[in-house]
Formats: C-alpha cells, structure tokens, sequence
C-alpha cells in the first residue's frame, strides 16, 4: 500500500523560541527556531558549515533567534523568516519529520 504524504495539520508559535506543528498522522513535534537555522538547508549555509567545520567556530547562530513569519512553499515545505541571519532555507515537510527525532520535544520535557 502506497503510504500517504504526511500533511501539517496545524503549525503555531509556542514561544518566542519555537514552534509546534501537528501532522496529519497526529504527530505533534516542537522546533526550536535556532536548532532549523543551524540546519539551513540553503547551499549558501551548506556551504559555510562545511567550511566552519574544519576550524573551531561553533555556527554562527543566535541561540535566541525568532522568527517573523511561517509560510508554506508548495503543499510540503515550510519557508521560515528568522530575525536574524539565514532565511533562504525551504524546509521540507520530510526534512522537519526527520529532523524531530533529533530533536527535544516537549512530549520528553525538554521545550520550556
Ligand atoms: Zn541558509
């Protein structure tokens, strides 16, 4: 059986610092905002965490980093506008459920 494409049911800010979404499987994931912007997947920053991966710089993200505004590209991807620094990142819907097992999640107490 063909496995359907996992759709956002619902996405909001829980905080200044991250954001929930639920899935269409019922899946609830929290994202913090600084942890998608280290993993910008625009080629400019692939380009850049593989040059700061050779030398002792730890990224250049602000810990504290918000967002201003949420939008969908497409019907499975998730364009994100931080207030600072990279905001040419597509994150696809598939890039977000992996990403989430990496991740704190509030369900495990970690999201404040
Ligand atoms: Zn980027």
């Amino acid at each position: 059986m063909k496995q359907e494409p996992v759709l956002i049911r619902k996405i909001w800010q829980h905080d200044m610092h991250h954001f929930k979404v639920e899935w269409s499987d019922g899946v609830t994931n929290c994202y913090r905002l600084s942890d998608l912007q280290r993993r910008c997947p625009c080629a400019g920053c692939v380009e850049l965490r593989q040059k700061s991966a050779n030398s002792a710089t730890k990224g250049h993200v602000d810990e504290n980093i918000r967002c201003i505004n949420l939008s969908s590209v497409g019907r499975y991807a998730l364009r994100i506008q931080f207030t600072s620094g990279c905001s040419n990142g597509i994150y696809s819907y598939d890039m977000l459920r992996a990403l989430s097992k990496n991740f704190a999640t509030c369900e495990q107490g970690d999201c404040q």
